[in-house]
């Protein structure tokens, strides 16, 4: 069954050329410059493709099982295990010291591992500023069945560890503690409430066979109803540019060969978490779920490990300016 979720609507028409990618690494030239080396000598083969991002449904994880999971002896982030119980934005162990004392980081672990048992209570509408759209989707998942929730925990819970490590404030939307949600608007507006210096929302994407790579989503303008993203739209470039040019460097993923030309980068006004927030956010689509290629890295706690690196790395370069 086909769906059109909060996260996998057909992008904006591509608006970033490559000529802008280099403009702005010239603006933020550490941050960016694997990016741009990637840029001169990776394949770009994929550049200009169709740009659809059809999705098929989840399938492989229906409802009232557990999903299969790769586990591998690397498959468990380091560090502590959160204990089950804890709450979904409770902070854990916050450092004592480091270069991020004092910040807050809120990390949106994209979907809930919970939500295919709960299809009404997340189709229900909420308003998203510009419409209104569901409260929030199952996600996708691998063929084999591993789901992009798992996923999304995952990596939320090694990007934690590192975050801590430099002294941040680490708080979640969600830690798959609860049954559903929570819907876009509260994940927005947990981002909002905690006063964060930056927002990210893992994801991965569920588009055809074939397409590959990661890309950042930012915020559009948007002016409507709650939302009014004008305050947000820089920085949260500044944040996505600086993980995108981190994620390339640290995991060696390309950027996304079916959205955003080679640039890694997509602006969007359809996302309610993206609309209704008021501090520096963006969302990363790590990989595409449903290319087997894509998968067999995505399941892999060894790159997961990588690709917390890379989203740390570009979360720290933007809150140390
Ligand atoms: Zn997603």
């Amino acid at each position: 069954m086909s769906y059109v979720g909060p996260d996998f609507d057909p992008p904006q028409p591509r608006r970033r050329r490559r000529a802008l990618t280099v403009a702005a690494a010239a603006l933020v030239p550490g941050a960016l410059l694997g990016w741009v080396m990637y840029e001169a000598v990776g394949d770009t083969g994929g550049r200009g493709a169709s740009g659809d991002t059809a999705v098929r449904s989840p399938s492989a994880a229906p409802a009232g099982t557990t999903p299969t999971d790769a586990t591998t002896t690397d498959d468990k982030p380091p560090g502590p295990t959160p204990t089950a119980g804890s709450t979904a934005d409770s902070t854990s162990a916050p450092a004592a010291s480091g270069p991020l004392k004092g910040k807050v980081v809120v990390i949106d672990p994209g979907h809930n591992p919970h939500n295919f048992q709960h299809t009404a209570e997340i189709n229900r509408k909420v308003n998203i500023g510009t419409n209104r759209k569901e409260c929030d989707t199952t996600g996708t998942s691998t063929n084999d069945g591993y789901t992009e929730a798992e996923f999304t925990l995952d990596v939320a819970h090694r990007l934690r560890t590192l975050l801590q490590k430099q002294g941040a404030t680490v708080k979640f939307t969600q830690d798959g503690d609860r049954s559903w949600g929570p819907c876009v608007d509260e994940r927005a507006q947990i981002g909002n409430k905690a006063g964060a210096d930056a927002v990210v929302s893992i994801h991965a994407d569920g588009a055809a066979a074939g397409d590959r790579g990661f890309h950042v989503i930012l915020p559009d303008r948007v002016d409507a109803g709650a939302a009014d993203t004008g305050p947000i739209v820089a920085p949260s470039r500044d944040l996505g540019e600086r993980i995108a040019g981190s994620f390339v460097r640290v995991t060696g993923s390309a950027p996304s060969n079916y959205v955003g030309d080679g640039t890694g980068l997509v602006t969007r006004k359809d996302l309610g978490g993206l609309n209704l927030s008021t501090v520096p956010k963006v969302f990363i689509e790590c990989g595409n779920m449903r290319d087997s290629k894509d998968a067999a890295l995505l399941t892999s706690g060894a790159w997961r490990q990588k690709a917390a690196q890379g989203i740390s790395g570009g979360i720290v370069s933007f809150l140390r300016g």
